[in-house]
C-alpha cells in the first residue's frame, strides 16, 4: 500500500486518521510529532485505510450514479411526504405518549429532521428516499426530543425501545441517505 497524505497539525495529544468526502487521507497530529511516527502509524493502519478509501470512493460512485433530483421530482417527495409523515407522526406519539405542534416538511441540505422547543416538527422531503423503518426511525427520534430535549444515553435508551434496530437506521442514513441530501441542487 501507498498511502498520501496530508497532515494537519494542532495542539493535540494523539494522532487521528481521517478520510475525507473525496477519499483523500488526512492525519492529524500533534505540533512537534516527527515525520516518521506519523508515517509508522499511518503504516500500522493500512489496512483499515484502505478499506475505507474503497468504502468512500464506492460512495461516490454511487452518488454520482444517481440522478440529480429536479424541482418537479421535489415537489413530488413533498406531497408525498405529507401524506406520509403525519400518520406517522401520531402513530409514535401515542405510544411515546407525546404531545406535538406543526408539522413541517422541508428540503434541507444537512437535516433530516428536528423538533422545536415547542414541539413543532420539521422533516425533510428526501425521507421518501429513505425505507419505512428509517423513516420510523427519524419520526420516533425527534419525538422522543419531546421528553429528552438532547442526546444523552436516555435519550437513546427511549429511541431504542420504540425502534431496536436504531443504530442500522442511523447507519443507513450516513452512509445510504447521505447520497440524497448532496443530490438537491441549491
Ligand atoms: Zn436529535
Amino acid at each position: 500500500m501507498e498511502n498520501d497524505y496530508n497532515i494537519i497539525r494542532s495542539r493535540r495529544r494523539s494522532l487521528a486518521i481521517e478520510i475525507t468526502d473525496d477519499a483523500k487521507l488526512l492525519v492529524r497530529a500533534p505540533m512537534r510529532m516527527p515525520e516518521r511516527e506519523i508515517r509508522r502509524f499511518v503504516e500500522e493502519k493500512a489496512s483499515w485505510i484502505d478499506k475505507h478509501i474503497e468504502k468512500v470512493k464506492e460512495r461516490n460512485k454511487r452518488t454520482e450514479a444517481v440522478e440529480p433530483i429536479g424541482r418537479w421530482e421535489l415537489r413530488d417527495l413533498a406531497d408525498e411526504a405529507l401524506r406520509v409523515i403525519p400518520k406517522k407522526v401520531a402513530y409514535y406519539a401515542g405510544i411515546l405518549g407525546v404531545t406535538y405542534g406543526r408539522i413541517t416538511i422541508k428540503n434541507q441540505k444537512t437535516l433530516w429532521g428536528s423538533c422545536s422547543s415547542k414541539g413543532n416538527l420539521n422533516f425533510n422531503c428526501m425521507l421518501m428516499k429513505a425505507p419505512g423503518h428509517v423513516q420510523d426511525y427519524v419520526v420516533v427520534h425527534e419525538l422522543c426530543h419531546r421528553r429528552e430535549m438532547n442526546h444523552s444515553a436516555r435519550f437513546w435508551s427511549l429511541v431504542g425501545s420504540v425502534i431496536p434496530d436504531y443504530k442500522a437506521c442511523r447507519k443507513w442514513l450516513k452512509e445510504e441517505g447521505i447520497i440524497y441530501l448532496n443530490k438537491t441542487s441549491r
